[in-house]
């Protein structure tokens, strides 16, 4: 386990910000970021391409020996995580609706956490680490030395997410987004394996009408105190 103070994990639920505050947490400190969800993406990505049965949790534990996931720095402070799996940059095809939705299928299936989770803490060994997920703080770096859990009001985090959908020029159904964002929230706290969940040392920051900027602030206010 790398030194306690080299690790700092940020968990919540969809489309609260996760994501763009790491990043930039990240790059303020010069530390490495650790968008775990991307690889949770890149598993369902590769078993839709190779057909698998998601539902079939033989099946898919016997190909996770087949994937490698590599991932690439964030390119800036708004780009995503680039992805590499099996040697294919595929950092365009899963930020999609329906590979988050198999993203949050294929992380009930205990193999698979198994598998990234000993990837993550293979990162985070290399230690000055921002990793962020669901359960980066309760069990991938449990001895991590900061830790917070963002959350917001459903109905803000639906409204950002739309934004941000609106961004790339995607056609967007309002009250889908919105839907979806419900299911997985309900989908990834009442699983049985790694629930999200604040860990009970974590600092629990509710981003609901807060900037980024001020996000940012408070953590960093708060690791250098
Ligand atoms: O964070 P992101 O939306 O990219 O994550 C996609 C899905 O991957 C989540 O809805 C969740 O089901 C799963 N996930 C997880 N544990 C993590 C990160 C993501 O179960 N640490």
């Amino acid at each position: 386990m790398p030194e306690k103070t080299n690790i700092i994990t940020l968990d919540g639920p969809s489309g609260v910000g996760k994501s763009t505050i790491s990043r930039r947490i990240a790059a303020q400190l010069g530390y490495t970021y650790l968008d775990t969800g991307a690889m949770y993406r890149a598993v369902g990505f590769y078993l839709k391409t190779q057909s698998v049965d998601i539902d079939n949790f033989e099946n898919v534990s016997a190909c996770l020996g087949d994937i490698t996931i590599r991932l690439l720095p964030a390119r800036d402070e708004i780009s995503d995580a680039g992805v590499i799996l099996n040697g294919r940059d595929i950092s365009d095809r899963i930020r999609t609706p329906e590979i988050s939705m198999l993203a949050s299928r294929v992380s009930t299936i205990p193999a698979v956490r198994m598998k990234l989770t000993e990837m993550q803490r293979q990162i985070g060994a290399e230690g000055r680490v921002v990793a962020e997920g669901r359960d980066t703080g309760t069990v991938v770096f449990p001895e991590a030395a900061h830790k917070f859990f963002l959350d917001a009001d459903i109905r803000e985090r639906a409204h950002r997410r739309i934004r941000q959908m609106r961004l790339t020029g995607a056609a967007v159904d309002e009250r889908e987004v919105f839907e979806m964002i419900q299911k997985r929230d309900r989908d990834d706290s009442e699983r049985s394996i790694a629930p999200l969940k604040k860990a009970e040392d974590a600092l629990l920051i509710d981003t609901t009408g807060l900037t980024i900027e001020e996000v940012c602030s408070e953590i960093l206010h708060n690791i250098e105190s």
